[in-house]
């Protein structure tokens, strides 16, 4: 079965992927690996996204697709794959569709794990740090054990990273939101979006997940 995995950051796109690829044991096909892998072997691709990379500019829409196009080609998605990361663009994501009919592919399912944008800022925007010691906390998954007290060293300051903090989390889903309408919308279409409640423990999520695959 090919699939593809979408959802916002912190909505657990990443253990559901992990527990997908083990269950069902089909490659787990990411950009971020994809574009390693291309580099490490120097393909031709990957020489030329590196040259994206390294000057600090967006790798071009056609040599990520190329890279995932050689990615797809190889043999062991013959049984199935998961993507993960890709597609990202609307445009992208016809160059997929296109992609795979050259190779004779189709997706069988595009899954999405919801999560609500404000359960999504608290799980996102809860990390603060002891202003003495540097502890790091998180007010959900890791609170301090006595209320703003630091567990190490007694501190009472802390702060948040720029990147933890709620206005920047929002702007950074706001950002993915709208990214991924375009593409939601595609897969609706064309029949093959299937929403999940992520806002649940993992095996209940991964649960409905299985229920989507097999069928
Ligand atoms: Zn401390």
């Amino acid at each position: 079965m090919n699939l593809i995995l979408m959802g916002l950051p912190g909505a657990g796109k990443g253990t559901q992927a992990e527990k997908i690829v083990d269950t069902y044991n089909i490659p787990h096909i990411s950009t971020g690996d994809m574009f390693r892998e291309a580099i490490k072997n120097e393909t031709e691709l990957g020489l030329k996204a590196k040259s994206f990379i390294d000057a600090g500019d967006l790798v071009p829409d056609e040599v990520t697709n190329g890279i995932v196009k050689e990615r797809l080609s190889q043999k062991d998605t013959d049984k199935g794959f998961l993507l993960d990361g890709f597609p990202r663009t609307l445009d992208q994501t016809k160059a997929l569709d296109q992609m795979l009919k050259d190779l004779n592919k189709q997706i069988d399912a595009v899954i999405e794990i919801q999560v609500a944008e404000d359960v999504l800022v608290e799980r996102l925007a809860g990390r603060f740090i002891c202003r003495n010691c540097g502890a790091t906390y998180h007010k959900i998954f890791n609170p301090t054990k006595v209320e703003e007290t630091c567990d190490r060293c007694g501190g009472h300051e802390f702060y948040q990273r720029e990147d933890d903090k709620p206005e920047t989390v929002k702007n950074r889903l706001a950002v993915n939101v709208k990214a991924s309408e375009p593409i939601l919308a595609f897969y609706k279409e064309a029949g093959l979006l299937y929403p999940v409640d992520g806002d649940r423990d993992i095996d209940a999520v991964f649960a409905d997940v299985q229920k989507i695959i097999q069928k």
